[in-house]
């Protein structure tokens, strides 16, 4: 399973709008809480979502309805207002940025805070109507903001995104982006446009960035990005040929590499040479190639 995949929990997306449902979970549930979007998590070895019995303090501090664990109803709650966050949750564990923690997280908490962790961004970042300016006001257990002055309903938003292996005969294209590491090497992405399908946009990106013209993409697995809100669509794209002609902006140096190569990469064998992380697709993809997995996969 792909980490940020396989969120365990039941949603109870239909429960959402019953307000006084939700009021009533939220006296006794328990509660996942965000300081300046940085999780609570405990354990040493294998990270484990904090989840701290709801209290009254915090009873009016913005949350979302994340979903049922068992009978227990999960809220992800932003207490970033509490000036000594850390010292009141010690108890409970400790803050940490997801991206940092996601490496030791368990997997169904990962996925679980990763939700968590996409709600109460949004929030934050969408205090104001897009269309007139107004201050909104969360409804629906927190998926959706509503402007009082124009009616507007804005609802938490997902990016798709293109991450991509070119393949070319036996080789796979990596390459390096001029904002990573200088040693580190991972597939080519970037954002699908309005009016564009995925595969559209794995061919548009492949020749702006680098050149390449692709033919035929099949797709492979996505997976949940919550920095702040991607949707990873990881797809595979055959190239007839393999001169590159990067684009200087974002990529500064392209390789191509056999599968042994791509494997040694991926296990830190390669001399100067990193490749993505177990936690990120762009790993999972390039393993699948490495093994002969190409095909679709539902995570
Ligand atoms: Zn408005």
């Amino acid at each position: 399973m792909l980490p940020f995949t396989g969120n365990p929990l039941n949603r109870a997306s239909e429960r959402r709008a019953d307000a006084a449902w939700i009021a009533e979970r939220r006296q006794r549930g328990l509660i996942l809480p965000l300081a300046r979007l940085q999780v609570l998590v405990s354990g040493e070895s294998v990270l484990r979502a904090a989840r701290v019995r709801a209290m009254e303090e915090f009873a009016g501090a913005p949350s979302v309805f994340l979903g049922l664990e068992g009978e227990a109803a999960l809220f992800a709650v932003d207490v970033s207002a509490c000036s000594d966050a850390a010292e009141r949750f010690a108890p409970h564990g400790v803050f940490r940025e997801l991206r940092a923690a996601a490496a030791l997280l368990d997997l169904g908490d990962l996925a679980i805070l990763s939700q968590a962790k996409a709600m109460i961004d949004w929030h934050a970042r969408h205090g104001f109507c897009a269309r007139c300016g107004a201050p909104t006001t969360p409804g629906d257990a927190g998926y959706k903001r509503i402007c009082t002055p124009c009616g507007a309903e804005h609802f938490p938003r997902t990016d798709p995104a293109v991450i991509m292996l070119a393949i070319c005969g036996e080789r796979c294209l990596l390459a390096r982006n001029k904002a990573w590491g200088a040693d580190f090497y991972s597939a080519l992405a970037g954002f699908v446009e309005p009016g564009e399908t995925f595969e559209e946009a794995v061919r548009r990106e492949l020749f702006e960035e680098a050149g390449v013209t692709a033919g035929e993409v099949t797709y492979y697995a996505c997976q949940p990005w919550p920095f702040p809100s991607s949707l990873m669509i990881g797809c595979f794209a055959q190239c007839a040929r393999s001169e590159v002609t990067l684009d200087g902006n974002e990529l500064v140096d392209s390789v191509w590499l056999t599968r042994a190569e791509a494997r040694d990469l991926l296990d830190g064998k390669m001399a100067g040479r990193r490749g993505p992380f177990p936690a990120a697709i762009a790993h999972h993809l390039v393993r699948a190639w490495v093994e002969g997995r190409e095909s679709s996969t539902d995570s």
